[in-house]
């Protein structure tokens, strides 16, 4: 049926090439491609081996939009799944536009200078997206991704007004590092080292960084503390839920992750600026990324769970409610099933499946989207199917 180009061959990518493999009946024809041929080798290899298929590999830089455009145009997919960094939303955007070919990725824009995350530049596409009858739908990750559809699912089935979302991050796996991110380190750090952000009756309200601090009980995992973060799916549901007086989000952080990251910010090692080392111009973020472990091999040392959901709040037949959707993901069953941690798991099989939704035409449309513009359902009931039960609980 479909021919798709997936560009990024990293933690995630490698779950999106497992997941797209077993929809051959939908993705017929698989592309992946990386800034190293190297990458993409390596999970060519891993699923010949695991399902005896084939997919084609192809190196392209994705900063470089001619680069994009010209494989694209020997590909000739049906669209392209952005699995690389937010730093190349906008070129490969661009490619897709200049190509005509529908667009997905995981992941809001940012740029590499500065540490700040928005849609404007993403949402900007919108008009030439309508204009040249494509779609781009942004955000189709765990979250932004399912959670997004989890509150478009809790307003088409459990309210008439949802008052206040609190998204619930939790990733209890150890790794048995001292210290290591989940996913890419300097897209990871540049995100927890960052000021905190939440939105009450109609204004955003900045934090320092893990000023607020609550403990959640996470079905099947227990008490954590929580961090209020700034993320980039509230920006997109504020928009979209309407009569929302408060959005939060909270992500769990242990003790000694956090003891690191201090120690690491104050010696200026999450420092985003060029800094003269021995004559030679380096970012000591970057080089950090270099020292830390890669992501994409946590997955044979990682045990534990993660469990991410939303709480929602509000009014249904003029009677006050409060429910709690989530799901929980294992670390070393998703390893079993595609070599990955529940962490780039999270993020595969959603990308998978707004892809999937869109090559079915169950989700279509010109223009620029977020996952809570469409109907929740077929996406809700692929989460089951492919891997990523979830459980709505009345609070
Ligand atoms: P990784 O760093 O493991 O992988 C990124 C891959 O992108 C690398 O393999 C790299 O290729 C490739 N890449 C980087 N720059 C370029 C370039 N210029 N041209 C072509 N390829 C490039 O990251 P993850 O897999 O952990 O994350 C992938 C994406 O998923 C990120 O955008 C991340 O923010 C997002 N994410 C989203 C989540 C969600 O829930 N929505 C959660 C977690 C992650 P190579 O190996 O060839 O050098």
């Amino acid at each position: 049926m479909a021919n798709i180009l997936i560009i990024g061959a990293g933690g995630v990518g490698r779950v999106v090439v497992h997941k797209c493999v077993q929809n051959r009946d939908v993705f017929e024809h698989i592309t992946l491609a990386s800034r190293r041929l190297s990458s993409c080798e390596v999970y060519q290899k891993e699923v010949k081996e695991r399902y005896d298929t084939d997919i084609d590999i192809a190196q392209v830089d994705a900063d470089d939009v001619p680069a994009l455009v010209a494989l694209i145009q020997k590909v000739k997919p049906d669209m392209v799944l952005n699995i690389a960094l937010p730093y190349q939303d906008l070129t490969i955007m661009e490619a897709c536009l200049q190509t005509g070919v529908h667009y997905l990725d995981t992941a809001n824009y940012e740029h590499p200078d500065s540490a700040k995350f928005e849609y404007k530049e993403q949402w900007a596409f919108d008009n030439r997206y309508k204009d040249a009858k494509i779609m781009a739908l942004l955000g189709s990750g765990f979250d932004p991704g399912v959670t997004n559809v989890f509150c478009a699912y809790a307003q088409k089935h459990y309210f008439d007004e949802i008052e206040t979302i609190d998204i619930l991050d939790c990733n209890a796996g150890d790794h048995g590092y001292a210290f290591a991110t989940n996913f890419n380190p300097e897209i990871n750090l540049r995100e927890v080292s960052s000021k905190g952000r939440y939105w009450e009756n109609g204004e955003w309200i900045e934090t320092e960084p893990m000023e607020i601090k609550m403990v959640w009980d996470y079905p099947q995992i227990g008490k954590k503390d929580s961090y209020l973060l700034y993320h980039e799916e509230m920006e997109s549901l504020v928009k979209h839920i309407k009569g929302l007086k408060r959005i939060r989000f909270f992500m769990t952080f242990g003790e000694s992750y956090l003891t690191h990251m201090k120690c690491l910010e104050n010696v200026g090692m999450l420092g985003i600026k060029e800094v003269e080392h021995n004559g030679q111009k380096i970012i000591p973020m970057q080089f950090l990324k270099t020292l830390l472990p890669d992501p994409s091999t946590l997955g044979a040392r990682t045990k534990g769970k993660t469990n991410i959901g939303i709480v929602a709040t509000g009014v249904k037949n003029g009677v006050k409610r409060s429910i709690y959707i989530y799901n929980v993901c294992d670390h070393e069953q998703t390893f079993k099933e595609t070599g990955a941690q529940a962490v780039s798991y999270t993020t595969g099989v959603p990308a998978m499946i707004g892809a999937k939704l869109m090559m079915e035409g169950k989700w279509t449309g010109h223009g620029v989207f977020n996952l809570e513009e469409f109907d929740p359902d077929p996406f809700m009931e692929a989460l089951n199917i492919q891997g990523l039960p979830w459980i709505v609980k009345e609070l």
